[in-house]
């Protein structure tokens, strides 16, 4: 493993990202919007999100900035942070699978929402939170730069912290004790041992 195949599995999981993104993403515009939660405060967020997720990595890769905060690259970590990119692939699939027309890149719900409780939602609330996360990891294992490398932590983190609950109030409004209990048998995005094996 060398620096320059670690910034080549990067720009892979960046871009395996983006083909699993892109049916969902023409699909809903489609489907129209009846209530969302979008606001000032979600597109700072999600601009926070996309500049620790996107705009710094890839100008390290690409310009090696910033370049004071280069460390040396550890092939042990790179090899982590390779098998963790896959596992966010896997996992970021599996909830586009899952959650279909009901997917949206901000806080909405859209015309005959389902609250979709199957597939990988069985075990997990936000499957694809946890594969965002896996990708901030992976991100930090893969680059060896202080600020670029935890950027996708920061970035993904302050928007999840902000988002999470906010996102459970919108779901409990629209779906009531059908998502109370959904709350109550799975986990947020780690899952819960008694979701793995159910209690008779
Ligand atoms: N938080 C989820 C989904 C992220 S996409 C996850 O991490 O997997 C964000 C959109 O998904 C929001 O507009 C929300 O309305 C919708 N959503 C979240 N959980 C859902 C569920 N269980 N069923 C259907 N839609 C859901």
């Amino acid at each position: 493993m060398t620096l320059s195949v670690a910034k080549a599995i990067y720009l892979i999981l960046a871009v395996g990202w983006y083909v699993i993104r892109i049916p969902h993403e023409r699909r809903s515009r489609r489907t129209p919007i009846s209530r969302s939660a979008r606001g000032i405060k979600e597109r700072i967020l999600l601009s926070i999100s996309f500049t620790g997720l996107g705009i710094l990595p890839f100008s390290y890769i690409a310009f090696g900035f910033p370049r004071f905060a280069k460390y040396t690259f550890q092939p042990s970590l790179a090899w982590a942070g390779a098998v963790t990119s896959m596992a966010a692939l896997l996992l970021f699939y599996l909830t586009h699978r899952a959650l279909g027309r009901n997917w949206s890149v901000s806080l909405d719900l859209r015309e005959s929402h389902k609250l979709v409780t199957d597939g990988i939602y069985t075990y997990l609330r936000h499957p694809m939170y946890s594969a965002f996360w896996l990708w901030a990891i992976a991100q930090a294992l893969l680059l060896p730069n202080w600020i670029a490398g935890p950027a996708g932590l920061v970035g993904f983190g302050t928007l999840y912290f902000f988002r999470v609950g906010e996102e459970e109030k919108l779901m409990r409004e629209a779906f009531g004790n059908e998502y109370r209990d959904y709350i109550n048998r799975t986990g947020r995005i780690v899952p819960r041992v008694s979701s793995v094996h159910p209690r008779r």
